[in-house]
């Protein structure tokens, strides 16, 4: 008689009490590879790319602290995604510090490796440069992606300082290099002073469909979802999640914080939303502990890391 093998399993608390056990993310086992996996959580802890407030290379440890609090069923939507995926913690990319061009690199091939076998990443950021390579990555196995991407900021911008590479740049790159069906990317969130209107009005151009966040404001996002899902249609879709898309008073512990923002009820509408696409895989970048006194800006990463997986193909939700 043969077992199924049993996947692998966080560490419950009735097992080792939540302050202690292991430092992955949901203390799951940690993997040296995504070999045999079916989605990973894996860190980038790069913040060379930041224009204001440094701090999110330690984003990805932070947030899988927080971790340690969330259990293995989601109560709202009967999701329980261990049962359905073999999913593990592969750790940090090693990214150069001193040297972005070098850690776009570095990323990509990590990222290449990763898909190649098959398994969706749930990237733990890092600022949102790393969305670049990663979408280099996802270019290489699926050909031109959509997007949903939940931002302040439109990450657009032709240039900062001169630089083409920074984290306000990652999506003006991303469709130049045809990384991006512009038709099949939504951003959502987006808000704040600006140099000019045209902040914004490239990214429609390209034919992205703009949500600003006073858009969203006082409302439920569940029905916008709806109509993104039946727009996006079927195909392969990467889900682009900056911490800051989120109001200051629920996560203030970020670079360059927006007033005016989402809520942390609407960010979970916007993720259980985005099931039924085909997510190819999803990040969640600008955490910067350092302004994060409570945790709470973390706390809520662990959480929407924790609903993209519980909305990635092949988990069943009530
Ligand atoms: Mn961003
Ligand atoms: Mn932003």
């Amino acid at each position: 008689m043969t077992e199924t093998p049993k996947n692998p399993q966080p560490l419950g608390g009735n097992a080792m009490p939540r302050f202690g056990g292991p430092g992955t993310m949901m203390r799951l086992p940690a993997h040296e590879s995504a070999a045999d996996l079916d989605a990973c959580f894996v860190g980038v802890p790069l913040d060379i790319g930041t224009s204001n407030r440094p701090g999110a290379r330690y984003g990805p440890r932070e947030i899988r602290n927080e971790s340690v609090l969330l259990r293995p069923y989601n109560m709202a939507t009967r999701a329980a995604p261990f049962n359905a995926l073999k999913v593990a913690d592969i750790g940090d990319i090693a990214i150069n510090t001193f040297n972005m061009a070098a850690s776009l690199e570095i990323i990509e091939r990590a990222y290449d490796e990763i898909l190649g076998h098959d398994c969706v990443p749930l990237t733990l950021g890092g600022d949102h440069t790393i969305a670049l390579p990663i979408l280099r990555a996802m270019k290489s196995k699926y050909g031109p992606v959509g997007m949903v991407h939940i931002d302040a900021h439109s990450d657009t911008s032709e240039a900062m300082f001169g630089e083409s590479i920074t984290h306000g740049t990652p999506f003006r790159r991303a469709v130049e290099e045809g990384l991006l069906n512009g038709e099949r990317v939504v951003q959502i969130g987006l808000r704040g002073s600006g140099y000019s209107a045209n902040d914004f009005d490239w990214a429609r151009d390209q034919g992205f469909r703009v949500v600003p966040a006073d858009e969203c404001w006082h409302k439920s996002l569940t029905p916008l979802l709806e109509e993104i899902r039946g727009s996006l249609g079927p195909g392969p879709v990467y889900l682009s999640f900056d911490i800051d898309g989120i109001d200051p008073a629920f996560a203030g512990g970020t670079g360059t914080p927006e007033v005016g923002g989402l809520t942390s009820i609407q960010a979970l509408e916007i993720i259980r939303g985005c099931q039924g696409l085909d997510l190819v895989g999803a990040d969640l970048v600008e955490v910067a502990p350092v302004y994060d006194t409570s945790g709470n800006t973390s706390l809520l990463a662990a959480n929407l890391l924790f609903e993209m997986l519980c909305v990635l193909p092949g988990v069943k939700s009530s």
